[in-house]
């Protein structure tokens, strides 16, 4: 999609800090970190988010999970643990309409979410 913040950075048209991709997802450091590892993992695909999410596009949530676990063993977060994320919508405070999970770790994350 031409207008889509993260479709522009997967493509390369916007710079990023890229970490990692296969051939589903990409990953690339989220600007505005809130953990010391902060990372966004988008399907290469334009989908709007998990509520759109259609069950013919299962392959590449599985891509996207894979892709967290090599970074997450990348960043030597398998021992202390991390956490994946998806928000949805305005009460969840997402901005992206690009469907992401954020993987947050190397410090202890409060439980429940403010
Ligand atoms: P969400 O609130 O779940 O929609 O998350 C969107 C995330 O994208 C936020 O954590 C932002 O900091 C991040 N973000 C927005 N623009 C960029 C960008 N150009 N590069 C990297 N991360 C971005
Ligand atoms: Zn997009």
């Amino acid at each position: 999609m031409s207008d889509c913040l993260f479709c522009s950075i997967v493509q390369g048209n916007i710079d990023s800090k890229p970490a990692g991709e296969n051939d589903l997802a990409f990953a690339f450091y989220d600007i505005a970190p809130v953990a010391p590892v902060h990372i966004l993992i988008v399907p290469k695909k334009h989908i709007v988010n998990a509520s759109t999410f259609e069950p013919a596009d299962a392959a590449i949530l599985s891509g996207m999970i894979t892709l967290s676990q090599d970074l997450a063993q990348e960043h030597n977060l398998n021992d202390r643990g991390y956490r994946l994320v998806f928000n949805v919508g305005s009460d969840a405070g997402n901005t992206v309409d690009h469907l992401h999970m954020h993987l947050l770790g190397g410090r202890r994350l409060g439980w429940p979410p403010g």
